[in-house]
């Protein structure tokens, strides 16, 4: 059975400016303290504004927190007239470990289209930082029934471009556009029917040692009352955590179940 670390990623999407970020990163490592967390069991990472970065990066350095973190998006420029962008080497340089690309936020109200976000993929690679490509289902190809090829499909588009390396640096967040924000979390089931079926097509795109690295998340509706029986899936190897990654005590707690 290949060990892969569970990731548990906070991705507090548009929401809190740098002070409560701080204050927000000092809780949950008390937090977190107080109940000894293994870190080396399942690692915990916060995925702030852009405008906070700065912040969590100074008080991780300063109190040798075991925290990670990462964007919520990347340009794919290196630098240039490009106003409003962010680069990759920008984010790396923050001590960035993570992007988030793809997200179906960002697919919806911004230009993402599949061809960025293989560029996106590269250029977070490319700066060192793994991508958290997140793939998922609307409600409509749910009901024709299209829902596993959807996803698997998304995820290939990507990886077909990749090398086995870069591909074995990824992280793929299932997640239903359906169960973003709406309470209606998957059952641990379809959860796992998804990320089998998307690490069944990396076996085959590469081999068994990429399917078997690549951390497969489940996102959408996550919360401490869900979170057990959704990780017990073999193939679902944390979560990116909306909602309830506002909330300090529920997302320590779902750290703790996974
Ligand atoms: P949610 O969001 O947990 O609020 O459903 C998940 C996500 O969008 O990553």
């Amino acid at each position: 059975m290949p060990h892969r670390i569970p990731l548990v990623a906070g991705n507090w999407k548009m929401n809190f400016d740098h002070l409560e970020a701080t204050y927000f990163v000092q809780k949950l490592a008390w937090s977190l303290r107080d109940v000894r967390f293994d870190y080396k069991r399942c690692e915990v990472a916060l995925m702030p504004s852009f405008t906070s970065l700065r912040s969590v990066q100074v008080l991780v350095e300063a109190d040798r927190l075991n925290i990670t973190y990462g964007a919520q998006a990347v340009s794919v420029t290196a630098q240039g007239a490009f106003t409003g962008d962010v680069s990759a080497d920008m984010l790396a340089s923050l001590g960035c470990s993570y992007v988030i690309v793809g997200h179906s936020e960002r697919r919806k109200y911004h230009p993402e289209d599949d061809a960025n976000i293989v560029d996106q993929v590269r250029a977070v690679l490319a700066a060192d930082m793994q991508p958290i490509l997140c793939v998922g289902e609307s409600f409509e190809e749910r009901r024709q029934g299209i829902e596993l090829d959807f996803a698997v499909g998304q995820v290939h588009d990507v990886t077909r471009d990749l090398s086995e390396a870069e591909a074995a640096r990824l992280i793929v967040a299932y997640e239903p556009v359906w169960a973003i924000g709406t309470g209606m979390v998957a059952t641990p089931e379809t959860a796992q029917d998804a990320a089998k079926a998307i690490r069944d097509d990396l076996r085959k795109s590469f081999n068994a040692s990429v399917a078997d690295s690549v951390r497969i998340l489940y996102g959408g509706s996550v919360t401490s009352k869900n979170a057990s029986q959704l990780i017990s899936e073999p193939d679902v190897d944390g979560f990116l955590v909306g909602g309830a990654s506002l909330d300090v005590d529920e997302l320590a707690t779902i750290a703790r179940l996974a």
